[in-house]
């Protein structure tokens, strides 16, 4: 089976794919006592219905790391979950079929959404050769998830570690729902800043105030002074008149007032920002809902019912018509929007369920120290977010597509109650509950509500290893070997996962966390369709195919740094797979003849310690040799580290630069001539490189490299039995005896020789196998003692008939004369 003129990755790739299916060299064996387990905590995608470049780079590395383990002789799991739930797919399908569908057909809708997505997204996976064991495929959507989820938060309740109470929530009203700090994002704004009179109680002067949230006057209940401001030192613990509504609210001092801004005396409304939730606490003030879960005002009087967009115009004219309002400036104010719908949350008074996080800090912070985190500042990301933990997850939601939260509660004193596991999963909306009524005798309404979708995730790594239910498999498998993850979900993902996996077995998650930066278009911007820098993974693979895709991953440089997507880099890796297809194709013929399995016998049977001695190498063999035994050592170490850039650049430079641009130049008249032996030891050494190289080269370009190695037969030279993949194979070991630093020193000699000799025929418009009769080469004593080492080759590849050595003492470097 000879290799073709060129590699044609469009017809190959899908044959490949569909071999490796068949022999299962993906599979999974939770039985084999024979290997050590590799378990990747893969992240289950949002199934949006594409599969872009970013979850490309993402899923790269994981399988980058999955083939490397495999080689390395692991029993490697590599399974995928489909996070379903949530925000997203309620968005798309409110688009698409409007708000106020009833609530089974609008879940029914979002679940046909979503099946359609992940099977469009498995094809584009496939196709990209990831080596995943879809038998260990999960959905967040089905029961069986649904229940173990439940399983999780029922045994958190029992705990104490899940509750339900009322608190100021971050709350989106456009989605109408609680959302968590993770979800907000800021937006640089611009605003007016309203200064206000507010009357003083008792007096005739006027307080000025200044506020970017008027909308919310009626809702304010206090205003917070500076304890060393002097201008209000006498005020404090007097009362301020609220304009507009006439209602009298205390003047405290607080440290946290800014002095500066504005006027210096600030009101407090329940609630205009996260401040005024602190405020209202820590000096227990009164609380007033400034509006309803949709965003309309309540507890105002005269602007009930408009919504709080609106109000703001509203309250400004009446401010105007009483003459309060004292003047507006422009400013900048960033405003926190929910990442969703992009709309403005607010903070509302709500009653959720909430997971305790408050006074787990030190565990979590504890088990991210126990972890290997690459890039290793990644880890400095979860601990500052859990440095700044305020209050603990809000993990309800008021939306319908996800897992119902198992809980009731009682209508008159809000006694929670759940069911015993066993009888999981339960769906209070509709299901009946665990006890007929209350302790207190009130009756128990389900919870309507269901779980922040970060519920769902936060334990993929006990579901793939069989928790709840597996315990032998979960005891062999857990904590698992790698999670995989971007950079922009270090605060939910990895600090969700982190938590729940030490409240529910008490151990860390993962051994290591491996994250990947994000794809950005030629902007430098996060790719995204709204913002039109956006390449999709298939119109890549269209023009080059899936391994110079791949290539590209890898050489995007470091994980955890964000990356611009580039043709360029993309291209540069196809002429690099080309280079590497024309030079199996010339070893391929130079191997003809040659016996792999006779080289080794005679190998075995000479013992040396220097294996290949035998078949009497040239030095350049012996340089090629050498350098290969260090491009091993070099990618092992880089693969051990997830520093998949500096596996592939050194493997592109030995490949490139040292195999095919000089070897193969150097063994061509040895392949080409008469002497047997000289022959074998040159084929000797070309079968070595380039089996070694296809091997360093398969995690990476799986398809290419598993193209040559199958079409030039090296898996019948395989020592193992039952080789029939590149993949099955193992990983090479660097041969330290094969390092020979004079041999590299005198090859590099001969090389620079050899340029010259190049230059001077290209100068002269001669052909480069044209012959020369003579050269002059000068150096010190020991440079030109050493060429007697590689003086025949040096002839031999340059056509060189003499060559005159002259000794120039203590000269610097050689040099090459020719006339
Ligand atoms: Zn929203
Ligand atoms: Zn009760």
């Amino acid at each position: 089976m000879a290799l073709d003129k060129k590699f044609n990755a469009h017809e190959v790739e899908p044959k490949l794919a569909a071999r490796w299916d068949e022999l299962g060299i993906h599979k999974f064996h939770v039985d084999n006592v024979k290997k050590p387990f590799y378990v990747i905590d893969t992240p289950p995608p949002f199934p949006t219905g594409e599969f872009h470049t970013g979850g490309t780079l993402n899923w790269g590395y994981i399988d980058f790391a999955a083939r490397y383990k495999r080689m390395q002789g692991y029993e490697v799991l590599f399974p995928q979950g489909w996070d379903c739930h949530g925000f997203p797919t309620e968005t798309k399908v409110e688009k698409k079929f409007g708000k106020g569908l009833p609530r089974e057909e609008f879940r029914k809708k979002c679940l046909e959404f979503t099946q359609g997505n992940i099977a469009s997204m498995k094809v584009q996976m496939k196709q990209m050769g990831y080596s995943i064991d879809w038998a260990h495929e999960y959905y967040t959507i089905d029961p069986e998830y649904h229940r173990k989820v439940q399983i999780s938060l029922v045994r958190m309740f029992k705990e104490g570690l899940v509750y339900r109470q009322e608190h100021p929530v971050l709350w989106c009203p456009y989605c109408r729902s609680a959302i968590t700090k993770a979800e907000a994002e800021d937006l640089p704004n611009k605003t007016m800043l309203n200064y206000l009179h507010f009357g003083l109680d008792g007096s005739k002067e006027k307080l000025l105030i200044a506020t970017t949230r008027p909308e919310l006057l009626h809702a304010c209940v206090a205003v917070m002074v500076n304890p060393y401001d002097e201008r209000y030192e006498k005020l404090v613990g007097s009362k301020a008149i609220v304009p507009l509504y006439n209602k009298a609210v205390p003047i405290i001092a607080d440290q946290d007032v800014d002095k500066t801004f504005g006027s210096g005396a600030v009101m407090v409304c329940t609630f205009g920002d996260k401040q005024d939730v602190i405020w209202a606490y820590r000096h227990h003030l009164e609380i007033i809902d400034a509006c309803d879960g949709a965003g309309f005002i309540k507890n105002s009087g005269k602007f009930d019912g408009v919504q709080l967009r609106d109000a703001k115009e509203k309250v400004i004219t009446a401010l105007k018509e009483e003459g309060v309002l004292v003047e507006q400036r422009p400013t900048d104010q960033v405003l926190k929007i929910h990442d969703r719908c992009k709309k403005p949350i607010e903070f509302l008074r709500s009653t959720q369920w909430f997971a305790k996080l408050k006074g787990n800090e030190d565990k979590i912070r504890a088990a991210a120290h126990q972890m290997s985190w690459t890039p290793a500042y990644t880890q400095q990301l979860l601990l500052d977010w859990v440095d700044g933990l305020e209050w603990d997850w809000c993990i309800s939601r008021q939306r319908v597509f996800g897992i119902p939260l198992p809980f009731w509660y009682c209508e008159k004193c809000g006694k929670t109650y759940t069911y015993d596991e066993k009888k999981l999963p339960v769906d209070p909306a509709k299901d009946k509950p665990p006890v007929a009524a209350c302790e207190c005798g009130g009756a128990l309404i389900g919870e309507k509500s269901i779980c922040d979708g970060w519920v769902d995730s936060s334990i993929t790594p006990l579901i793939i290893c069989g928790w709840p239910d597996n315990e032998e498999m979960f005891k062999k498998l857990f904590p698992t070997a790698l999670r995989p993850q971007g950079n922009d979900i270090i605060r939910t993902w990895a600090f969700y996962t982190t938590y729940r996996s030490l409240m529910l077995t008490g151990e860390k998650p993962w051994k290591d966390v491996l994250v990947n930066g994000m794809v950005c278009g030629a902007d430098g911007k996060k790719m995204s369709k709204s913002l039109g820098n956006y390449v999709e993974a298939k119109e890549v693979i269209a023009k080059t195919g899936v391994d110079a895709l791949r290539q590209w991953i890898a050489l995007s440089g470091s994980t955890g740094k964000d990356i611009v997507f580039s043709w360029k880099d993309v291209n540069y890796a196809q002429s690099f797979l080309n280079k590497m297809w024309n030079a199996s194709k010339f070893v391929e013929m130079a191997l003809e003849g040659y016996s792999h399995a006779e080289a080794l016998t005679q190998i075995a049977e000479g013992q040396s310690k220097k294996p290949g001695e035998e078949l009497g190498l040239f030095v350049t063999d012996k340089w090629i040799l050498s350098k290969l035994a260090k491009l091993v050592k070099k990618c092992t170490d880089a693969m051990n580290q997830y520093d998949y850039y500096g596996a592939i650049c050194a493997l592109q430079s030995f490949f490139w630069h040292d195999f095919c641009d000089n070897y193969l130049e150097d063994v061509k008249h040895r392949i080409y001539g008469e002497d047997a032996r000289s022959k074998k030891a040159a084929q000797y050494a070309l079968h070595e490189v380039l089996v070694t190289c296809l091997k360093l080269n398969a995690p990476i370009s799986p398809y290419i490299s598993e193209s040559i190695y199958l079409g030039m037969g090296f898996d019948k030279e395989e020592s193992e039995e039952g080789v029939q993949s590149i993949h099955q194979t193992a990983w090479p070991k660097p041969v330290v005896e094969l390092e020979n630093d004079s041999a590299e020193q005198a090859v590099e000699r001969m090389h620079f020789v050899l340029t010259e000799v190049r230059k001077y025929k290209a100068g002269k418009a001669m052909a480069l196998n044209e012959p020369l009769a003579r050269i002059k080469v000068s150096g010190n004593e020991a440079e030109i003692r050493e060429l007697s080492d590689y003086e025949p080759e040096l002839k031999a590849v340059g056509k060189i008939a003499l060559i005159e050595a002259i000794v120039v003492p203590n000269a610097e470097g050689l040099k090459v004369e020719i006339d």
